[in-house]
């Protein structure tokens, strides 16, 4: 039994576990981060592009600095109220700290350009490789005076008089258990992409592809359940936006997946349009991303004229002719399409039709209504108006003319969002709002700081599961009374 009760336990060693780590250990704290992987290099957060942050540096060096306040309240107002105004604005507000803790960790940054068209620059991108950059981050955690024990796997929580003192773990080569006792427990164990139970649960009898760690099981939201906290009322996903995704397909990110994106016809399982498909166009990390999520499964239907067409501009944008106030046209969508064409392989992997008539393609899938939809569509794309869902004018392109194109797309994730509540300070609530001692998340397990559909600012994930980790680990210090560690 190890017994170090000065010590923080820290469950998962990525966005939010190590910064929470590095904030501690630089305080004199104690601490210790539990990783179930064997690499330290294993979390969603090691292998992610970069966080949305406000305040930093960087921004005020290329001129662009985004205020703690304008972040915030544009993400509030995202949220529609149902994240803790609180929290959120606490952890905007470490927006410098993280980037501090990052770059002094030895983890490059560059300010990326407002790709989704929110008014500001606030995503930064960690251009250190992949490699390398959680190494850099544990040598400055050790070189701090803090720990990090990989293939530990947290499996459950120890309570003494309702307060949590320490966790359970299992080894991950060898299976044994032990008891090890701390001053405070922190969950920032990733979320539940990895446990098909959970994720049907939120969503569904929907396959919603992992393209994160399958290692984020939802335990760390099970382990605060068990001491008495409750869950949140958000559950999302922070969604694919390079395209489609089939459990079929080979390859997850080929060619064939754009058609997803790309502007054109979606229709549901029973061939109904469901959405207005420029949400996937121009925002499908986050809204476009949670309209597949209703649908389940939804296919992209294209005609000869526009498969080609695409085909030979080579970019989106040129498709459909520069439109002046195409905002993401121009932003992300005015690069080549990559990968190779590969229609032959698609139909292969059985996720893609190419038909001489779309009865062919209704009959394969079941889609019932496919002709009215197209029919419908068609009036529409004629009208140059999409009285049904509001599309721009300039994505109406009639599917017409044979042979058809046909995508089966499911949806897919980087992460899930939604998880347990908890007050401004990261700090584990009951359903009756008191705090439970010693109980901390961070990151995306912490349901009151995410919202569905995701935030609209690119790098949201990463940039509040990054600040979350501080401010649960100042509320770990002030709440411990160890400022004098510091
Ligand atoms: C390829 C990829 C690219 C991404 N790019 C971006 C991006 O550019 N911008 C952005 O905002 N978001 C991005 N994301 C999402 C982002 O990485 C996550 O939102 C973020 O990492 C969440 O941080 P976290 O600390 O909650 O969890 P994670 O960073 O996922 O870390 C959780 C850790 O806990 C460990 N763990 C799980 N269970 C246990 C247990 N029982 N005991 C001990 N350890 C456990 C896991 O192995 C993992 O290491 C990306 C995700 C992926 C997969």
């Amino acid at each position: 039994m190890a017994e170090n009760r000065q010590e923080v336990i820290i469950a998962g060693s990525g966005a939010a576990g190590m910064l929470a780590a590095l904030t501690l250990a630089k305080a004199g704290v104690p601490c210790v981060v539990l990783e179930k992987g064997t690499s330290i290099a294993c979390s969603n957060a090691a292998r992610a592009g970069g966080p949305s942050l406000a305040g930093t540096r960087l921004q005020r060096e290329a001129g662009c600095l985004v205020e703690e306040e304008q972040l915030f309240r544009h993400m509030y107002r995202h949220s529609r109220g149902t994240v803790d105004a609180a929290l959120l604005r606490n952890i905007v507000n470490e927006g410098s700290r993280v980037e501090e803790l990052l770059l002094s960790g030895g983890i490059e940054m560059e300010v990326l350009e407002d790709s989704y068209g929110v008014g500001f620059r606030a995503r930064q991108f960690m251009t250190t490789d992949i490699k390398d950059r959680w190494k850099r981050l544990q040598a400055a955690l050790e070189a701090a005076g803090g720990r990090v024990e990989l293939g530990v796997s947290v499996e459950e929580l120890i309570l003494e008089e309702g307060r949590v003192t320490g966790v359970r773990t299992v080894n991950q080569a060898t299976g044994e258990k032990e008891d090890r006792y701390g001053a405070a427990v922190l969950i920032a164990t990733g979320g539940y992409l990895g446990n098909p139970e959970m994720m049907r649960e939120h969503f569904g009898e929907v396959t919603i592809g992992a393209l994160g760690s399958p290692l984020s099981d939802g335990t760390g939201i099970k382990l605060v359940l068990s001491a008495g906290g409750r869950l949140e009322k958000n559950w999302g996903i922070c969604a694919n936006e390079f395209g489609g995704y089939n459990h079929k397909a080979k390859q997850r990110f080929s060619y064939s997946m754009r058609f997803a994106i790309c502007g054109g016809l979606l229709v549901d399982r029973r061939g109904r349009r469901f959405m207005n498909e420029q949400y996937m166009s121009d925002q499908p990390l986050s809204l476009g991303g949670e309209m597949t999520l209703r649908a389940g499964v939804y296919y992209a239907v294209l005609d000869h004229a526009m498969y080609e067409g695409i085909l030979r501009a080579q970019t989106l944008y040129e498709y459909y002719g520069r439109p002046k106030d195409w905002y993401v046209g121009k932003t992300t969508h005015d690069r080549p399409v990559p990968g190779q064409e590969n229609m032959e392989q698609a139909i292969k992997e059985g996720y893609a039709l190419r038909c001489d008539t779309l009865n062919e393609a209704a009959e394969t899938w079941g889609l019932t209504e496919l002709k009215q939809s197209v029919e419908a569509y068609n009036r529409a794309c004629e009208m140059q108006r999409d009285e049904r869902f509001g599309k721009a004018p300039f994505l109406l392109k009639p599917v017409k003319q044979a042979p058809f194109y046909v995508f089966e797309y499911e949806p897919s994730a980087w992460c899930t969002l939604g998880g347990v509540r908890t007050d401004d300070r990261c700090r584990a609530l009951t359903a009756a709002y008191d705090v439970i001692p010693g109980l901390y998340v961070a990151g995306v397990d912490n349901g009151s700081c995410y919202c569905a559909p995701y935030y609209d600012t690119e790098g949201a994930c990463l940039g509040v599961a990054f600040g979350s980790g501080i401010v649960a680990a100042e509320a770990i210090r002030e709440d411990l009374e160890l400022k004098s560690y510091s």
